[in-house]
Protein backbone atom coordinates (compact mmCIF):
# COMPACT_ATOMS: atom_id res chain seq x y z
CA UNK A 1 0.00 0.00 0.00
CA UNK A 2 0.98 3.68 -0.54
CA UNK A 3 -0.05 6.65 1.19
CA UNK A 4 0.73 10.27 0.26
CA UNK A 5 -0.29 13.53 1.60
CA UNK A 6 -2.92 15.16 0.01
CA UNK A 7 -3.54 19.30 0.36
CA UNK A 8 -6.15 21.57 -0.59
CA UNK A 9 -5.33 25.55 -0.09
CA UNK A 10 -8.21 27.38 -0.33
CA UNK A 11 -8.81 30.88 0.67
CA UNK A 12 -10.45 30.61 3.80
CA UNK A 13 -9.14 26.72 4.61
CA UNK A 14 -6.47 24.64 4.42
CA UNK A 15 -7.23 20.68 4.53
CA UNK A 16 -5.31 18.24 4.15
CA UNK A 17 -5.44 14.31 4.57
CA UNK A 18 -3.46 10.68 4.43
CA UNK A 19 -4.61 9.16 1.67
CA UNK A 20 -3.98 5.32 0.04
CA UNK A 21 -3.68 4.70 -3.47
CA UNK A 22 -7.17 2.96 -3.14
CA UNK A 23 -8.32 6.49 -2.14
CA UNK A 24 -8.99 5.52 1.51
CA UNK A 25 -8.52 8.19 3.89
CA UNK A 26 -6.81 6.96 6.93
CA UNK A 27 -6.74 10.61 8.53
CA UNK A 28 -7.34 14.51 7.98
CA UNK A 29 -7.08 17.97 9.68
CA UNK A 30 -8.34 21.35 8.41
CA UNK A 31 -6.95 24.44 9.68
CA UNK A 32 -7.93 28.27 8.81
CA UNK A 33 -5.60 29.30 5.85
CA UNK A 34 -5.07 33.20 7.34
CA UNK A 35 -5.14 33.98 3.55
CA UNK A 36 -5.39 37.37 4.50
CA UNK A 37 -2.57 38.37 6.18
CA UNK A 38 -0.85 37.16 3.08
CA UNK A 39 1.65 34.46 1.68
CA UNK A 40 4.31 33.71 5.00
CA UNK A 41 1.42 32.97 7.18
CA UNK A 42 0.00 31.03 4.74
CA UNK A 43 2.95 29.21 4.58
CA UNK A 44 3.16 28.79 7.96
CA UNK A 45 -0.50 26.76 8.04
CA UNK A 46 1.18 24.58 5.40
CA UNK A 47 3.83 23.56 7.67
CA UNK A 48 1.43 23.23 10.77
CA UNK A 49 -0.26 20.88 8.65
CA UNK A 50 1.95 18.91 6.98
CA UNK A 51 3.49 18.58 10.40
CA UNK A 52 0.47 17.45 12.51
CA UNK A 53 -0.46 14.46 9.76
CA UNK A 54 2.88 13.02 9.22
CA UNK A 55 3.31 13.11 12.80
CA UNK A 56 -0.35 10.79 12.97
CA UNK A 57 0.57 8.62 9.80
CA UNK A 58 1.03 5.05 11.00
CA UNK A 59 2.18 4.67 7.08
CA UNK A 60 5.13 5.98 5.23
CA UNK A 61 4.34 9.18 3.39
CA UNK A 62 5.82 8.29 0.06
CA UNK A 63 4.86 12.12 -1.57
CA UNK A 64 2.94 15.21 -1.19
CA UNK A 65 0.46 16.88 -3.49
CA UNK A 66 -1.14 19.76 -3.18
CA UNK A 67 -4.29 21.81 -4.97
CA UNK A 68 -4.14 25.33 -4.64
CA UNK A 69 -6.52 28.63 -5.48
CA UNK A 70 -4.33 30.32 -8.06
CA UNK A 71 -2.92 29.44 -11.75
CA UNK A 72 -0.41 27.37 -11.15
CA UNK A 73 2.63 26.47 -13.57
CA UNK A 74 2.39 22.27 -12.37
CA UNK A 75 5.78 21.71 -14.32
CA UNK A 76 8.08 23.94 -12.03
CA UNK A 77 4.79 23.68 -9.28
CA UNK A 78 5.04 27.77 -8.95
CA UNK A 79 2.08 30.18 -8.63
CA UNK A 80 1.95 31.90 -11.47
CA UNK A 81 -0.81 34.45 -11.14
CA UNK A 82 -3.43 34.34 -7.82
CA UNK A 83 -6.08 36.98 -7.34
CA UNK A 84 -6.63 38.94 -3.50
CA UNK A 85 -8.31 35.82 -2.21
CA UNK A 86 -4.61 34.90 -1.06
CA UNK A 87 -2.58 38.31 -1.72
CA UNK A 88 0.86 38.08 -2.36
CA UNK A 89 0.67 34.33 -3.72
CA UNK A 90 1.77 35.28 -6.77
CA UNK A 91 5.22 33.89 -7.69
CA UNK A 92 5.33 31.69 -4.32
CA UNK A 93 7.25 28.43 -5.79
CA UNK A 94 5.50 26.08 -3.78
CA UNK A 95 6.61 22.62 -4.95
CA UNK A 96 10.65 23.87 -4.03
CA UNK A 97 9.32 25.18 -0.92
CA UNK A 98 7.70 21.85 0.61
CA UNK A 99 10.46 19.71 -0.90
CA UNK A 100 13.02 21.56 0.87
CA UNK A 101 11.35 21.40 4.10
CA UNK A 102 10.21 18.10 4.06
CA UNK A 103 12.41 16.17 1.66
CA UNK A 104 9.27 14.41 -0.45
CA UNK A 105 8.56 14.49 -3.68
CA UNK A 106 6.02 17.14 -4.08
CA UNK A 107 3.27 17.88 -6.71
CA UNK A 108 1.30 21.06 -7.01
CA UNK A 109 -1.83 21.85 -9.17
CA UNK A 110 -4.29 24.69 -9.46
CA UNK A 111 -6.91 23.42 -7.11
CA UNK A 112 -9.70 22.82 -9.30
CA UNK A 113 -7.92 20.87 -11.50
CA UNK A 114 -6.10 18.98 -8.29
CA UNK A 115 -10.45 18.61 -7.39
CA UNK A 116 -11.57 17.16 -10.84
CA UNK A 117 -8.73 14.49 -10.96
CA UNK A 118 -10.13 13.78 -7.30
CA UNK A 119 -13.44 13.17 -8.69
CA UNK A 120 -12.10 11.56 -11.93
CA UNK A 121 -9.80 8.94 -9.81
CA UNK A 122 -12.19 8.37 -6.56
CA UNK A 123 -15.30 9.93 -6.88
CA UNK A 124 -18.49 11.43 -8.45
CA UNK A 125 -16.47 11.88 -12.28
CA UNK A 126 -15.06 7.80 -11.77
CA UNK A 127 -17.53 6.71 -14.61
CA UNK A 128 -17.34 9.66 -16.88
CA UNK A 129 -14.13 10.28 -19.78
CA UNK A 130 -15.62 14.15 -20.31
CA UNK A 131 -16.97 15.73 -17.56
CA UNK A 132 -16.66 19.64 -16.35
CA UNK A 133 -15.75 19.89 -12.29
CA UNK A 134 -16.98 23.28 -10.77
CA UNK A 135 -16.46 23.93 -7.51
CA UNK A 136 -18.63 27.14 -5.44
CA UNK A 137 -16.50 27.79 -2.82
CA UNK A 138 -15.01 31.59 -1.21
CA UNK A 139 -14.44 31.57 -5.35
CA UNK A 140 -15.73 29.66 -8.27
CA UNK A 141 -13.40 27.36 -10.08
CA UNK A 142 -13.07 24.07 -12.15
CA UNK A 143 -11.62 21.92 -14.65
CA UNK A 144 -12.48 20.03 -17.54
CA UNK A 145 -11.70 16.17 -18.15
CA UNK A 146 -11.58 15.67 -22.32
CA UNK A 147 -11.22 12.22 -22.75
CA UNK A 148 -10.23 11.79 -19.19
CA UNK A 149 -7.00 14.00 -19.07
CA UNK A 150 -7.03 17.71 -17.63
CA UNK A 151 -7.93 20.51 -20.49
CA UNK A 152 -5.07 22.57 -19.50
CA UNK A 153 -4.28 25.17 -22.25
CA UNK A 154 -1.71 26.82 -23.90
CA UNK A 155 -0.13 28.19 -20.40
CA UNK A 156 -2.31 26.11 -17.75
CA UNK A 157 -4.42 28.80 -17.71
CA UNK A 158 -7.69 26.98 -19.21
CA UNK A 159 -11.00 26.23 -17.51
CA UNK A 160 -11.21 29.27 -15.13
CA UNK A 161 -14.81 28.58 -15.09
CA UNK A 162 -16.03 31.15 -12.33
CA UNK A 163 -14.28 34.01 -14.55
CA UNK A 164 -16.53 33.64 -17.87
CA UNK A 165 -18.94 36.79 -18.26
CA UNK A 166 -22.59 35.49 -17.47
CA UNK A 167 -23.87 38.93 -17.43
CA UNK A 168 -21.95 41.74 -19.65
CA UNK A 169 -21.89 45.37 -17.38
CA UNK A 170 -22.53 43.17 -14.27
CA UNK A 171 -20.70 42.91 -10.83
CA UNK A 172 -17.37 43.91 -10.36
CA UNK A 173 -15.15 40.56 -9.91
CA UNK A 174 -11.83 40.77 -8.36
CA UNK A 175 -10.48 39.40 -11.52
CA UNK A 176 -10.89 43.17 -12.85
CA UNK A 177 -13.79 41.69 -15.03
CA UNK A 178 -17.60 42.30 -15.07
CA UNK A 179 -20.28 40.10 -14.58
CA UNK A 180 -18.55 36.69 -14.09
CA UNK A 181 -20.14 34.00 -12.75
CA UNK A 182 -18.18 33.99 -9.56
CA UNK A 183 -19.26 37.17 -8.54
CA UNK A 184 -23.12 35.23 -8.92
CA UNK A 185 -22.77 31.97 -7.84
CA UNK A 186 -19.45 31.72 -4.72
CA UNK A 187 -20.27 31.34 -1.10
CA UNK A 188 -18.93 34.94 -0.75
CA UNK A 189 -21.17 36.26 -3.41
CA UNK A 190 -24.23 34.26 -1.49
CA UNK A 191 -23.21 35.47 1.45
CA UNK A 192 -23.40 39.10 0.56
CA UNK A 193 -26.74 38.52 -1.59
CA UNK A 194 -28.65 36.94 1.51
CA UNK A 195 -27.47 39.96 3.85
CA UNK A 196 -28.58 42.49 1.10
CA UNK A 197 -32.00 41.21 0.73
CA UNK A 198 -32.22 39.97 4.69
CA UNK A 199 -33.13 36.67 3.91
CA UNK A 200 -30.09 35.33 5.84
CA UNK A 201 -26.52 36.38 7.49
CA UNK A 202 -24.63 33.41 5.39
CA UNK A 203 -24.74 30.78 2.34
CA UNK A 204 -24.81 28.13 4.85
CA UNK A 205 -28.10 29.85 6.90
CA UNK A 206 -29.86 30.69 3.85
CA UNK A 207 -29.32 27.23 2.93
CA UNK A 208 -30.45 26.17 6.63
CA UNK A 209 -33.56 28.45 5.70
CA UNK A 210 -34.31 27.27 2.12
CA UNK A 211 -34.37 23.07 3.35
CA UNK A 212 -36.87 24.44 6.21
CA UNK A 213 -39.32 25.63 3.77
CA UNK A 214 -38.32 29.24 4.35
CA UNK A 215 -40.14 30.74 1.11
CA UNK A 216 -37.21 33.95 0.69
CA UNK A 217 -34.70 31.92 1.02
CA UNK A 218 -36.10 29.17 -1.20
CA UNK A 219 -36.71 31.95 -4.05
CA UNK A 220 -33.28 33.01 -3.66
CA UNK A 221 -31.98 29.65 -3.86
CA UNK A 222 -33.73 29.21 -7.32
CA UNK A 223 -32.34 32.71 -8.34
CA UNK A 224 -28.92 31.72 -7.71
CA UNK A 225 -29.35 28.37 -9.19
CA UNK A 226 -30.65 30.21 -12.66
CA UNK A 227 -27.22 32.00 -12.70
CA UNK A 228 -25.34 28.66 -12.24
CA UNK A 229 -27.71 27.02 -15.01
CA UNK A 230 -26.82 30.16 -17.53
CA UNK A 231 -22.96 29.42 -16.82
CA UNK A 232 -23.14 25.53 -17.05
CA UNK A 233 -25.16 25.99 -20.52
CA UNK A 234 -21.86 27.86 -21.85
CA UNK A 235 -19.99 24.69 -20.10
CA UNK A 236 -22.36 22.31 -21.84
CA UNK A 237 -22.33 24.10 -25.67
CA UNK A 238 -18.32 24.37 -25.37
CA UNK A 239 -17.18 21.27 -23.65
CA UNK A 240 -20.23 18.56 -24.90
CA UNK A 241 -19.49 17.13 -20.96
CA UNK A 242 -21.25 13.85 -20.23
CA UNK A 243 -21.74 15.37 -16.83
CA UNK A 244 -21.29 18.26 -14.50
CA UNK A 245 -19.88 17.35 -11.06
CA UNK A 246 -20.89 20.27 -8.74
CA UNK A 247 -18.89 20.76 -5.29
CA UNK A 248 -17.67 23.23 -2.78
CA UNK A 249 -19.50 24.47 0.11
CA UNK A 250 -22.62 26.08 -1.92
CA UNK A 251 -22.79 22.63 -3.43
CA UNK A 252 -23.64 20.81 -0.66
CA UNK A 253 -27.13 22.54 -1.45
CA UNK A 254 -27.87 19.37 -4.19
CA UNK A 255 -31.18 19.84 -5.28
CA UNK A 256 -32.39 22.86 -4.11
CA UNK A 257 -29.79 24.72 -6.43
CA UNK A 258 -29.04 21.91 -8.84
CA UNK A 259 -32.28 21.24 -10.53
CA UNK A 260 -33.45 25.13 -10.91
CA UNK A 261 -29.81 24.83 -12.51
CA UNK A 262 -30.46 21.86 -14.69
CA UNK A 263 -33.93 23.40 -16.60
CA UNK A 264 -32.22 26.70 -16.92
CA UNK A 265 -28.97 25.24 -18.26
CA UNK A 266 -31.23 22.98 -21.00
CA UNK A 267 -33.27 25.91 -21.99
CA UNK A 268 -30.04 27.83 -23.23
CA UNK A 269 -27.98 24.78 -24.62
CA UNK A 270 -28.37 23.69 -28.42
CA UNK A 271 -31.07 21.97 -29.15
CA UNK A 272 -29.24 18.59 -29.79
CA UNK A 273 -27.64 19.24 -25.97
CA UNK A 274 -30.76 18.87 -24.29
CA UNK A 275 -31.24 16.56 -21.44
CA UNK A 276 -27.76 14.78 -22.44
CA UNK A 277 -25.66 16.19 -19.78
CA UNK A 278 -26.37 15.14 -16.55
CA UNK A 279 -25.84 17.32 -13.28
CA UNK A 280 -24.44 15.88 -10.07
CA UNK A 281 -23.38 17.24 -6.39
CA UNK A 282 -19.66 15.77 -5.81
CA UNK A 283 -18.97 12.38 -4.07
CA UNK A 284 -16.13 13.68 -2.32
CA UNK A 285 -18.04 16.85 -0.80
CA UNK A 286 -15.39 19.52 0.66
CA UNK A 287 -12.28 16.16 0.47
CA UNK A 288 -12.10 16.57 -3.18
CA UNK A 289 -9.51 18.89 -2.66
CA UNK A 290 -6.97 16.99 -0.57
CA UNK A 291 -8.18 14.18 -2.27
CA UNK A 292 -7.41 15.23 -6.01
CA UNK A 293 -3.99 16.84 -4.37
CA UNK A 294 -3.45 12.94 -2.85
CA UNK A 295 -3.93 12.22 -7.16
CA UNK A 296 -1.45 14.54 -8.16
CA UNK A 297 1.46 12.65 -5.68
CA UNK A 298 0.22 9.12 -6.67
CA UNK A 299 0.77 10.39 -10.42
CA UNK A 300 3.91 11.68 -9.76
CA UNK A 301 4.89 7.83 -8.19
CA UNK A 302 3.88 6.32 -11.28
CA UNK A 303 0.52 5.21 -9.90
CA UNK A 304 -2.52 4.58 -12.29
CA UNK A 305 -6.02 5.77 -11.82
CA UNK A 306 -7.59 1.95 -9.74
ZN1 LIG B 1 -13.75 37.41 -12.66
Amino acid sequence: MTAVLGIDIGGTKIAGGIVTDKGAVLGDQTVPSRAKEGRDAVLGQLSILIGNLTAQATEDITAIGIGTAGEVDPGRGAITSATDNIPGWTGTPLAEICRREWGLPCSVDNDGNAAALGELWFGAGRDFHYFVYISLGTGVGGAVIDGGRLLRGHGNFAAALGHTTIDYGGRSCNCGSTGCLETYVSGTAVTALARELGAADSGRELLQKARAQDLHAQTLMEDIGRYLGVGLANFVNLFNPEAIVVGGGLGEAGDLLLRPAEVTMNQRVLQGLRGRTRLLATALGNRAGFMGGAVLALSSLGRARP
